[in-house]
């Protein structure tokens, strides 16, 4: 990638991304020749291609893989072996994706040109509002960006997240001369390490800064719906500070304090009663246009699992303020941008960028029949980036420059049409997770280990868990993760009981006992970031799971090949089970979490 072009701003990027968007196969075919030039004498590709760097010995010998089979030379590269076992550049870091492999975060390998990639697609994203939505240089953005912690590998490498790598990087923290990059936030103020004290501050400079707000956003809608939760429960400290002028005590950090308190260089009376008056009023209803006035649009991945915050935002937005995806993108390597930004969340497609990587895409047959981790993909079944089909579904499968070849992203994607040659997508869902609230992502067989564990805790009490299923409850907010229990005494002999009332301690140990069991994002979304509340139990009564089966039956299913749904996200099914619930327990403490 081209260094100087990170200069180019406005219809400069937009016309290059006319053209590259045209010449999307010739884009594809140089990025896969290069990173055969640069990667082919590496040992993952040369026991398949014996030193070649021909095109169709890739495609025909190279197979598409999972995580395992990278993971064993990431842990080799973490130990102290030279990257160029996997890469044919330096891999300066490793980032931690919320995709975890035995219960363990996946690390994805990253070399220094990557961050020039990943600021490509960024500078994108202004230009292209500003076709939509004029004189966003006018004023500023309150985006609620956060960095988490990070860690070395034993030969030195610094393992975080790929968020935190760029806030980190020249590439963000040099973007003054950028009109549209005016955030209220501070850099010093992202980059506390502690993400609460990070959160009062940048709500703090937001509201200090409110007339000049023109942007609200966070990168996920989790996390900004968590800043405004955080806005609740906080308005009172953060008027008091600026009614006086002094930050609170609580903000220990002392860059974090440094770069708030000049935003509170004068007691401020006047906008601490405005404030006032307008968190004080009895619903939140459309609180964010009343904070911030003049605010155009607000701007967080909205797509996907993150789906089930829109009516909340809508809640606080009164339904006024577009809400706006802009990007999908992973820390395996960034994909593509959204070309029109203020289409509603339900509708947008992604126009992928044919020079972040090389993409293969995997047919999925009869709709959406996923493809097991286990299952080979025949190489031949694999079709490029600009012969996609609309209205057909594929995997993703990528090829980087950093070090990953044919590795299977996870995301099920949908066409949805072309810009020029490259292909929209409709975001469908990630392979096999079933529950998410923030970066967390659960799927079935973790979610059944975890419960395998917990009900031990009954059995040894005799009773037994006749049949499960869970959700997510983003009533709450945090979000959070809803198991629903029936059980059976096994020492009363008469058919299916209710057997509440349970002892609540022992529900209790069961909800922390699941918890304790799922896998590390999980338990650094709950411990740490706080990005997840407490999971619950929510026990039913006799004859529940029955009744669920009636239902799903009546709506379809076959009673043969019926499956207990281990997640139900909506609907009758929903609504049958919550109308039976005789009892609800929650996890009484924080998962044990180490960095
Ligand atoms: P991570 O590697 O932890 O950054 O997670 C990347 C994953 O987040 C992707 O593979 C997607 O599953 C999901 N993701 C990222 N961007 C979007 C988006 N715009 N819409 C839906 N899901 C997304």
């Amino acid at each position: 990638m081209d260094e100087h072009k990170l200069g180019y701003k406005g219809n400069d990027v937009l016309q290059e991304l006319e053209i590259l968007t045209l010449n999307a196969k010739a884009a594809q075919e140089l990025i896969l020749r290069k990173i055969l030039e640069k990667n082919h004498v590496t040992e993952y590709l040369n026991q398949f291609m014996n030193g070649s760097t021909d095109i169709s010995a890739f495609k025909s010998q190279v197979p598409v893989v999972t995580y395992d089979v990278v993971q064993p030379y990431i842990a080799r590269i973490a130990a102290g072996e030279p990257s160029s076992i996997l890469c044919g550049e330096q891999i300066v870091e490793l980032l931690r994706s919320s995709g975890t492999s035995r219960g363990e975060p996946r690390l994805m390998p990253s070399i220094s040109e990557d961050l020039y990639r990943r600021t490509y697609l960024y500078s994108l994203i202004m230009p292209i509002m500003n076709k939509y939505i004029r004189g966003l240089g006018e004023g500023k953005a309150m985006y609620l960006l956060f960095v988490k912690a990070e860690t070395l590998t034993n030969a030195g490498i610094p393992v975080r997240s790929v968020l935190t790598s760029y806030y980190k990087s020249p590439h963000f923290l040099h973007r003054k001369h950028d009109l549209y990059n005016k955030y209220t936030g501070p850099d010093e103020v992202i980059l506390c390490p502690d993400s609460e004290q990070s959160m009062y501050c940048q709500l703090l400079c937001g509201l200090v800064e409110r007339q000049h707000v023109l942007r609200l956003g966070a990168v996920f809608a989790s996390a900004f719906l968590r800043s405004i939760s955080f806005l609740e429960q906080h308005w009172c400290d953060l008027v008091n500070d600026i009614r006086i002028g002094q930050l609170s005590s609580n903000i220990t950090n002392s860059t974090c304090r440094l770069a708030t308190q000049s935003f509170l260089a004068l007691p401020n009376p006047e906008l601490a009663d405005e404030i006032e008056a307008i968190c004080s009023s009895e619903s939140w209803k459309g609180i964010l246009g009343k904070l911030w006035l003049n605010v155009k649009y607000i701007e967080a991945v909205l797509t996907g699992t993150m789906a089930q915050y829109i009516p909340m935002l809508e809640f606080y937005s009164d339904g006024k303020i577009p809400l706006v995806c802009t990007m999908y993108a992973s820390s395996e390597s960034y994909f593509g941008v959204n070309l029109r930004p203020l289409c509603s969340p339900e509708d947008v497609s992604y126009t992928i960028l044919p020079n972040m990587a090389y993409f293969e895409f995997i047919p999925l047959e009869d709709g959406l029949k996923l493809i097991e981790d286990d299952e080979v993909v025949e190489n031949d079944k694999l079709v490029s980036l600009v012969d996609v089909k609309v209205g057909c579904y594929y995997e993703l499968v990528v090829t980087t420059f950093s070090g990953l070849y044919r590795y299977r992203v996870g995301d099920v994607l949908q066409v949805t049409g072309f810009y020029n040659r490259s292909p929209q997508f409709k975001f469908v869902c990630r392979r096999n997770v079933i529950l998410t609230v923030d970066s967390d992502k659960t799927n079935e067989e973790d979610l059944h280990n975890s419960v395998t564990r917990a009900k031990k805790l009954l059995e040894n009490r005799n009773y037994l868990l006749l049949e499960y299923t869970s959700c997510t409850d983003t009533s709450t907010v945090p979000g959070h993760y809803v198991l629903f229990w029936e059980i059976k005494s096994t020492t009363y002999e008469g058919a299916a009981t209710p057997c509440v009332p349970l002892d609540a301690q022992l529900l209790e140990s069961c909800c922390i006992a699941v918890e304790e069991a799922l896998d590390y994002v999980y338990r650094r979304c709950r411990a740490h970031d706080k990005s997840v509340g407490p999971l619950e139990i929510r026990l039913v009564e006799a004859g529940a799971f029955d009744g669920l089966m009636d239902l799903l039956v009546s709506q379809g299913s076959s009673i043969n090949q019926y499956k207990t749904p281990r997640c139900v996200e909506s609907g009758p099914a929903l609504k049958l089970l919550n109308s039976r619930v005789t009892g609800s327990f929650f996890s009484p403490r924080d998962p044990e979490w180490t960095v």
